[in-house]
């Protein structure tokens, strides 16, 4: 590569105070050691549009190495490409070695993904490495100047996201990077330039051949880190969501009010789980499955038709059991709910999923009356004192309000005689 000569622009407003002070900590010693160190990336790009960044990256001129032995609470991690962690108490400092990204130093299939990528280089190679211009640019702190390779700075005050280099190439080096694209637009409300959304298609494919361990991780990151609604307005209706999602319906007003819900949770750091989006992504799927095969709502079918459900997403983006799991006893809650047969509620009120069941329901209530009804009747249950509690179960009388069929036990587990009307 030729050398390129970066802009340097003093004029921006970034303060000290906005910085963190263990990432300064980190650059100050690299360059005590005689190495160039800067902010890079994320950190930059967040502080530029006025946001707090979620974490301070730094990049160096010094080997992994190197940093490791500067610092002796540090660790390199990272197989494709060694990174060091530097540790102060519970925070750690990322910082990355400038690295190459000339296509003759990467290692790629056929396809042209990258599979190794090994080779160091100086900070103009590294920034030409990085995905989009926003996320190329570079704080000295020295010089209270941000270092512009790849015009990143124009992108962020049109407010939009473009590859560095050639889309369709960049693309076919890692089509994960069309998820970043989501992602970044749905956090920063940004645009995503056409030369990029012009590849949805070829995208779609060649997503198929990303592990599936690795989308369930971008995933979590599309959906989980606060702007998921946005992000999935952007998504659904793409090839790229058909092919992530392939039984997910694009136009589910419910996965919308979710999402919605998940990032306001977030933004009170309420605990949140992929779980309860996995349930909400699939519930139109199962519940044709249960419709058409279990008119009557049988226990027993809903767990074999949850899990064919769950198969099919399996192929597409690896869920890890447990959210599998969560999202199937969400489904096999909702009947149960629903019937409120009186002798099992206090049961229903200890159950560990009744909470997520419960949020659930309450979604479903929004395009339903009766299941809003049903809702708002748990949400008085759990509001009540013991007494009020015990005359709310004993107004249902013997059944439950909707769909009574046979008691019979469960399968393999025949029905305690104990279990009477308010067992
Ligand atoms: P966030 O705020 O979500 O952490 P970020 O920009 O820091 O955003 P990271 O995934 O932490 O995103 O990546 C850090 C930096 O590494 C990015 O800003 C980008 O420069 C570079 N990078 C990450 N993933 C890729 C990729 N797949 N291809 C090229 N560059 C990448
Ligand atoms: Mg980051």
């Amino acid at each position: 590569m030729e050398t390129v000569d970066p802009i340097r622009i003093g004029d921006h407003d970034i303060v000290d105070t906005d910085l963190d002070k263990n990432a300064l900590d980190v650059i100050t010693q690299l360059n005590e050691h005689g190495y160039d160190a800067y902010l890079v990336g994320g950190c930059v790009r967040d502080l530029l549009c006025g946001m707090q960044p979620k974490d301070f990256d730094v990049a160096t001129s010094a080997t992994p190495q190197e940093v490791k032995e500067t610092f002796r609470r540090s660790r390199l991690v990272g197989r494709r490409f060694p990174i060091a962690h530097v540790r102060y108490g519970r925070e750690i400092i990322e910082v990355s070695t400038f690295r190459k990204g000339e296509h003759d130093h990467l290692e790629t299939n056929d396809q042209g993904l990258i599979v190794k990528d090994l080779a160091f280089g100086d900070m103009a190679d590294d920034a030409f490495r990085r995905d989009f211009t926003v996320n190329a640019l570079y704080y000295d702190i020295n010089h209270h100047e941000i270092v512009d390779y790849v015009g990143g700075l124009q992108d962020i005050d049109a407010r939009r996201l473009r590859f560095i280099g050639d889309p369709a190439e960049r693309l076919a080096e890692d089509p994960v990077r069309y998820l970043r694209a989501i992602r970044f637009a749905a956090k920063l409300g940004f645009s995503i330039d056409d030369s990029i959304l012009d590849h949805v298609e070829d995208t779609a494919e060649r997503l198929d051949a990303i592990p599936s361990a690795r989308l369930f991780d971008e995933f979590i990151k599309l959906f989980l880190s606060g702007y998921g609604e946005a992000a999935w307005r952007i998504l659904r209706d793409t090839p790229v969501a058909r092919s992530l999602f392939p039984s997910c319906n694009p136009t589910s007003e419910l996965i919308v009010d979710a999402m919605h819900n998940t990032d306001e949770r977030i933004a009170q750091d309420l605990p949140v789980t992929p779980g309860f989006l996995i349930a909400v992504l699939l519930w139109e799927d199962f519940s044709a499955r249960n419709a058409e095969e279990n008119p009557d709502d049988k226990p027993g079918p809903i767990f074999d038709l949850a899990m064919d459900t769950l198969a099919v997403q399996q192929q597409h983006i690896t869920i890890p059991r447990r959210y599998s799991i969560f999202a199937r006893e969400v489904w096999q809650l909702q009947p149960r709910l629903i019937a409120r047969a009186p002798r099992n509620i206090r049961r229903l009120l200890g159950h560990k999923r009744f909470r997520a069941a419960f949020d659930f329901l309450s979604l479903r209530g929004a395009y339903d009356a009766e299941l809003k009804s049903c809702a708002d009747w748990w949400q008085q249950l759990q509001d009540a004192g013991e007494d009020e509690q015990q005359q709310m179960i004993g107004a249902l009388g013997g059944g439950g309000k909707k769909r009574r069929r046979r008691r019979r036990g469960r399968r393999g587990q025949p029905r305690s005689p104990a279990d009477g009307p308010l067992g």
